[in-house]
């Protein structure tokens, strides 16, 4: 399948690298914008991408798990964690906390891994300037086509109340407005080319020189 093919391309870039920094690939945007569709999308195609999966205080959505969308906890739990340093960021969005705990980010930078993180504003910032992950972070920020497009993604998807839609249709104006802090800006007006863009923005990644040396000095060793 092409999907399949799509893989294989993936894996044999990845194998000309074996020993490189790690790729902390950073999406934010409204919810309704497409992101988590996009963020979906890319995990299957590139299996060695991990996921981090962050901690929040809200309750779960149906159909989520504790450990694979989330980390589900206690108000009581996430300061815990927060005072004791264990957040490589944190954030309240839409009235709840999120944070990403730093030993999931640790983890992959000392072994050279990729970490696709579903974040907001907030988080890619701290991230972003964060002494050490700094140097392995991409940023990209998804936009709808339209507000009104993206209410009616969040009414069509309706597994929140009314009030919470509003209010989330609030917050994405002010979200929106922080479009410039990222270093790709996707606008997800149609799936499947917004899907290539991201697609791109990983695999350029992938290309930088820093990441090619072991593909380079391969080479440059080659008696041949
Ligand atoms: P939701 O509750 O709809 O899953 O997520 C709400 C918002 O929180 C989304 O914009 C999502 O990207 C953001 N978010 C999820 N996890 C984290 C996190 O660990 N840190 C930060 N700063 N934001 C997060």
């Amino acid at each position: 399948s092409k999907e399949k093919e799509r893989s294989s391309v993936f894996e044999s870039r990845c194998k000309m690298s074996s020993e490189r920094p790690g790729i902390l690939l950073a999406v934010s945007s409204p919810s309704g914008a497409g992101k988590t569709t996009l963020c979906t999308r890319l995990r299957a195609e590139v299996p060695r991408l991990g996921f981090s999966v962050s901690y929040t205080t809200r309750a779960p959505r149906a159909g989520e798990v504790d450990g694979r969308e989330y980390h589900f906890v206690s108000m009581e739990r996430f300061d815990e964690m927060n005072y004791g340093g264990e957040f490589a960021e944190s954030a309240r969005v839409h009235g709840n906390m999120y944070g990403t705990a730093i030993e999931q980010v640790e983890s992959a930078v000392a072994h050279g891994h990729d970490l696709l993180f579903d974040i907001d504003f907030q988080g890619a910032q701290q991230l972003a300037s964060h002494e050490v992950f700094e140097q392995y972070m991409t940023r990209v920020f998804i936009l709808p086509p339209s507000l009104r497009e993206l209410e009616q993604r969040l009414r069509r998807r309706a597994t929140d109340a009314d009030e919470v839609i509003e209010r989330r249709l609030r917050m994405a104006r002010m979200e929106l407005a922080h479009y410039h802090e990222y270093e790709y800006v996707i606008v997800n007006d149609d799936i499947d080319s917004a899907y290539d863009a991201l697609r791109a923005v990983y695999l350029s990644q992938l290309q930088r020189v820093s990441r090619q040396h072991g593909a380079a000095r391969g080479l440059l060793l080659d008696g041949d």
